[in-house]
């Protein structure tokens, strides 16, 4: 799945997982774009979400608030995107510093 789109039948195997919170960092932003840009899906997840989600909710004799339940779903995979992508962001600074240094290293070492 990684540098790939994810198509609208990837998209229905992976609704299980990303209801379990399943979902790596990279499957789950491709999800989420796929998400964004696919009504059907995006219309598919949410029947989904309100079956294994709402249901639970009720059985415990909640009261249950599809949108809002829903909207507070897709807050947090947007935040959980964000995240990652801030500590990938941070990773690739630190490499570019600790690359930097070993040259500088070895450019004071290679000095007469
Ligand atoms: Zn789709």
């Amino acid at each position: 799945m990684r540098g790939e789109c994810v198509t609208c039948k990837e998209f229905e195997k992976l609704i299980p997982d990303y209801v379990a919170k399943k979902l790596d960092y990279l499957t789950l932003k491709e999800f989420y774009a796929h998400m964004e840009s696919c009504a059907d899906c995006k219309e598919e997840l949410t029947i989904n979400f309100l079956v294994t989600d709402g249901i639970k909710k009720l059985e415990a004799g909640d009261a249950y608030d599809l949108h809002k339940e829903w909207g507070n779903k897709v807050e947090e995979t947007r935040r959980r995107i964000q995240r990652s992508d801030r500590v990938i962001r941070l990773g690739f600074w630190l490499e570019i510093l600790a690359v930097g240094i070993i040259a500088g290293i070895f450019l004071l070492l290679a000095l007469p």
